[in-house]
């Protein structure tokens, strides 16, 4: 498989430098997720306070999109309502799945919009979305892309 389109610049940068990338001690909310199918494995930690992310961040081993997928989605979830999050999980989903072209507001997650050409990357990419709708939903059974 040619992934060489994949990988622009933002996704290699943030693979080899992935932002927030720690086990958060004051996390009050966290999920584990699991891709079988690629054998991407991460923990998600948020620290929420009423409805509001006031910080993310994620510890684990993965592919390049799924690292910079989370990388990414920690950045953008700091001062985020649940609900924006949950919005921009929706089109983030709706644009890898190749399923929507609004992009309004996905700000630097549309370099993944490329995954949507190969359908088994398209795990790699979400399975760190999944994870936070666990860990926002306080649902403790790891999270499987299958
Ligand atoms: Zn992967």
């Amino acid at each position: 498989m040619d992934l060489h389109d994949l990988y622009q610049e933002v996704i290699v940068d943030h693979n080899r430098n992935p932002r927030n990338f720690f086990a958060m001690e004051e996390a009050n909310a966290k999920a584990e997720g699991f891709n079988p199918l690629c054998g991407d494995r991460l923990t998600l930690y948020l620290n929420v306070e009423g409805d509001t992310i006031k910080s993310a961040s994620f510890k684990g081993q993965g592919c390049a999109i799924s690292t910079a997928s989370a990388s990414l989605m920690t950045d953008m979830l700091k001062e985020k309502t649940i609900q924006e999050a949950k919005d921009l999980f929706e089109k983030f989903h709706g644009m890898v799945m190749g399923e929507s072209s609004d992009e309004q507001g996905l700000d630097k997650l549309t370099v993944l919009a490329g995954v949507k050409a190969y359908p088994s990357r398209v795990k790699c990419a979400t399975l760190a979305w999944h994870t936070l709708q666990a860990a926002l939903n306080d649902d403790n059974q790891p999270v499987r892309t299958e």
